[in-house]
């Protein structure tokens, strides 16, 4: 039998491991890229396309390596545990030459409709009509991936912002922001405080003469790293944390948290504290560098801003900066699928899909989308999870509930995410697709028969399960078991704690134990010195009469 053909739209992190997944089910994966090359947002260039996500030159990812790395393919043991974004392109070209993607992908080739077919009810096929140096091409397939992404639209409210229009400063957005020297001696306004926004306040700040950091709700900000230098996110997404989530009150886990990350710096003092307590569903900003500057007065926190002047700007509080010479708007981002416009309805930044995958009326489960997903930890994983569920749907492996259960899951997503987000101040389009990385990961792989059992983990491989349960929950542990196993799993899981090291034994360190038994010592001759002194006093009473 012929193999079922699946296009692949977008070479992004999303689109290569969709290719992947394709292959290991015995799928024959087309790939189309619009641009030149592969890794999407990742490839750092000056002007990049309109129409592909942009980033600045100095980005470093927030994930860890460990945690965003495919499952099947470990990020060498040397690599920095935050990459940069050049070492990120290096890891993705050694997965797509590793497992030889290279040769299902079509440059320079833009997909421009995907439709059904009119026998689309019997055979869940589309059109697909893609343009090449302006010449079109129409072809058939079984399925269809979505993987363009969802950081390439800027979200620009200039509605939100009375009298932008006679600002005689310069304003845009953060993706048209590249590296920091032509605002060297300037005064910036950076507006919003999601990673952008810090990330780039805290750029400008070394350069720029002055920075306000324009934020209508505060942020909590997470350290890259935590306990012991060790990468934050492998300490807090474990399944150990997420049984804590379970049985501990929210209010009492938020105390905890927020207590903690008050003890880096106090975010009430520092202008950041946020409305919306730590632990709801709210993107965390991740920056080590934001406290440093704001202490150092380069970084001045102010509120929302009410209007703009010619040369500056009026805040909330009624306070006033001019002669601003540059604004910022890194105020996120928007998504929309051009070339799907009858079969997908994007409302508000929302999208109605059965697990933020598969569209939910169609009569055959053969389109879905793959990353399009904010979670709480790194897109790659889940995009991968995805996109092996995905493909054992095409293939008939795995089913799909009806389409009334489906509707009814969204909806069921959508109130608890509306309840949670009751507790922002403000409702915000950034998290219409927002989930809990572990919760949502379980999910998938309960659907696709490849989640962990612990239990039997515990009982058949204790050494393995206590790593799985207490470690960060790393994206190997969707490989333990069930279609697509791979065979290294174990091993990678119980040596990612040596390859998190790795790259930071740069310096051969002596063993200087004395200096750790220090402490240990004095408690020793503490507690002798006052045993001596009570069990003197207990016998005081015995010896008297004798001295
Ligand atoms: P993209 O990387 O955007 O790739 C989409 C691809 O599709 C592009 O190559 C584009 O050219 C192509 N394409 C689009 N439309 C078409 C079409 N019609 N025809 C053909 N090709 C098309 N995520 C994390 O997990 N951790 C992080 O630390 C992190 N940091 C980030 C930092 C920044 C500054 C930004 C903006 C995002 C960050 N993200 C992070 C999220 C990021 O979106 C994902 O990491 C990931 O890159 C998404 O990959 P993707 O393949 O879905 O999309
Ligand atoms: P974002 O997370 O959506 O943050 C947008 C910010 O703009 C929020 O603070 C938001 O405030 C604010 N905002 C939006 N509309 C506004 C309005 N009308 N008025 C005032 N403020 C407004 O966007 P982002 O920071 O660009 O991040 C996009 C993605 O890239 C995220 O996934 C992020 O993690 C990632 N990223 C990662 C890195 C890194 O890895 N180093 C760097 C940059 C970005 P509200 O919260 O009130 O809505």
């Amino acid at each position: 039998m012929a193999k079922r053909r699946v296009a692949v739209i977008g070479a992004g992190v999303c689109g290569l491991s969709s290719i992947k997944c394709c292959l290991d089910e015995g799928l024959e994966p087309t790939c189309f890229e619009q641009s030149g090359d592969i890794g999407g947002l990742w490839r750092f260039e000056e002007f990049p396309e309109r129409d592909r996500a942009s980033i600045y030159k100095s980005v470093i990812i927030n994930s860890s390596k460990e945690m965003m790395c495919f499952s099947d393919f470990p990020i060498p043991a040397e690599f920095p545990n935050f990459m940069h974004n050049s070492k990120i392109m290096e890891y993705f070209r050694m997965y797509a030459e590793h497992f030889d993607l290279l040769k299902y992908i079509h440059f320079k080739t833009t997909v421009v409709t995907v439709a059904k077919r009119l026998d689309f009810p019997i055979t869940g096929q589309w059109d697909v009509v893609t343009e090449t140096e302006g010449k079109q091409e129409s072809a058939i397939f079984d399925g269809v991936m979505v993987c363009t992404g969802h950081h390439t639209n800027a979200h620009l409210p200039l509605d939100s912002f009375p009298g932008i229009e006679k600002f005689t400063g310069r304003y845009f957005h953060s993706r048209d922001y590249k590296s920091p020297q032509e605002f060297s001696g300037k005064r910036a306004i950076v507006i919003g405080i999601g990673n952008s926004g810090a990330d780039l306040a805290v750029e400008l700040s070394h350069t720029a003469e002055q920075v306000f950091l324009s934020t209508r709700q505060g942020a909590w900000i997470v350290k890259r790293t935590g306990e012991d230098g060790y990468p934050s996110d492998t300490a807090y997404i474990t399944h150990y944390m997420e049984f804590l989530r379970c049985i501990v009150p929210l209010s009492l886990l938020n105390y905890l948290a927020e207590k903690k990350l008050n003890a880096n710096f106090n975010h009430e003092i520092y202008g950041l504290q946020p409305r919306h307590r730590l632990i709801i569903p709210s993107h965390p900003t991740v920056s080590d560098g934001l406290p440093n500057r704001i202490i150092s007065g380069k970084v001045l926190v102010k509120p929302n801003i009410r209007e703009f002047t010619n040369t500056g700007a009026i805040f909330e509080d009624g306070t006033r900066e001019e002669d601003i010479d540059v604004v910022v708007f890194a105020t996120g981002y928007s998504f929309s699928f051009p070339f799907l416009e009858d079969c997908i309805k994007v409302v508000e930044n929302q999208v109605s899909l059965y697990k933020y995958v598969f569209p939910p009326h169609l009569e055959k489960p053969t389109l879905v989308f793959i990353g399009l997903i904010q979670p709480l930890g790194s897109i790659m994983p889940i995009a991968e999870l995805q996109g092996r569920w995905a493909t054992r749907v095409f293939k008939g492996l795995n089913q799909l509930p009806s389409a009334s259960n489906m509707v009814a899951d969204i909806t069921q997503k959508r109130e608890e995410m509306a309840k949670r987000i009751h507790f922002r101040y403000v409702k915000s389009p950034r998290h219409t697709i927002q989930v809990d990385y572990i919760d949502y990961m379980d999910e998938v792989a309960c659907l696709t028969g490849v989640k962990p059992s612990l239990l039997s983990l515990f009982l058949m491989d204790p050494k393995l399960a206590l790593e799985v349960f207490f470690g960060p929950c790393t994206p190997y542990q969707y490989r333990l078991r069930g279609p697509g196993k791979w065979d290294g799993a174990r091993k990678a899981i119980l040596t990612q704690r040596e390859r998190i090291i790795k790259p930071l034994k740069t310096r051969a360190v002596g063993d200087y134990t004395h200096h750790t038994l220090g402490p240990y010592l004095f408690m020793i001759v503490c507690a002798i010195t006052l045993f001596v002194i009570i069990f003197s006093y207990s016998l005081a009473p015995s010896l008297n009469g004798y001295i």
